[in-house]
């Protein structure tokens, strides 16, 4: 289900672009336009859901995609790990409210991939 004025749920059907990551049945994974460091990725239930709190439940359709592209991350970026980050409900610092895990990816000094968001979800894609 999409909610109307939801910009992920715009991403999710495709209406709004966004440098897409992985895509399955229930959930996509996308390039966070402000990135907190090269190849920070949002990963979002495919279904409309608020937070962690609200119905329907959501987490759960995110995990298989969460592990995929935290591998991904690791592997194709060279990061040395990921922090994987959910923030629900206004007092958390949550913005955009359709629930959203946030897979930071954490670089040894010097070790970043170098290029824009366009070279990185090309390494990302692995073409
Ligand atoms: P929150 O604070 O809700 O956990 O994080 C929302 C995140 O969504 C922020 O990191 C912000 O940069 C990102 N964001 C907001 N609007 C868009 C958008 O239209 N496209 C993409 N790719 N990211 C967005
Ligand atoms: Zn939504």
């Amino acid at each position: 289900m999409s909610m109307d004025g939801c910009i992920f749920c715009r991403i999710v059907q495709g209406d709004v672009p966004a440098r897409e990551v992985f895509r399955d049945d229930t959930a996509v994974a996308f390039l966070d336009l402000s990135p907190k460091s090269p190849g920070h990725t949002l990963v979002v239930p495919t279904t409309h859901t608020e937070n962690l709190t609200s119905e329907p439940a959501g987490l759960a359709l995110m995990a298989d995609a969460v592990t995929t592209v935290a591998r991904t991350i690791t592997d194709r970026l060279g990061a040395s790990g990921v922090t994987a980050q959910i923030n629900s409900g206004a007092a958390a610092g949550q913005e955009v409210f359709h629930l959203h895990v946030h897979l930071i990816p954490r670089y040894q000094p010097g070790q970043s991939p170098r290029g824009g968001p366009d070279e990185v979800l090309t390494q990302l894609l692995g073409s």
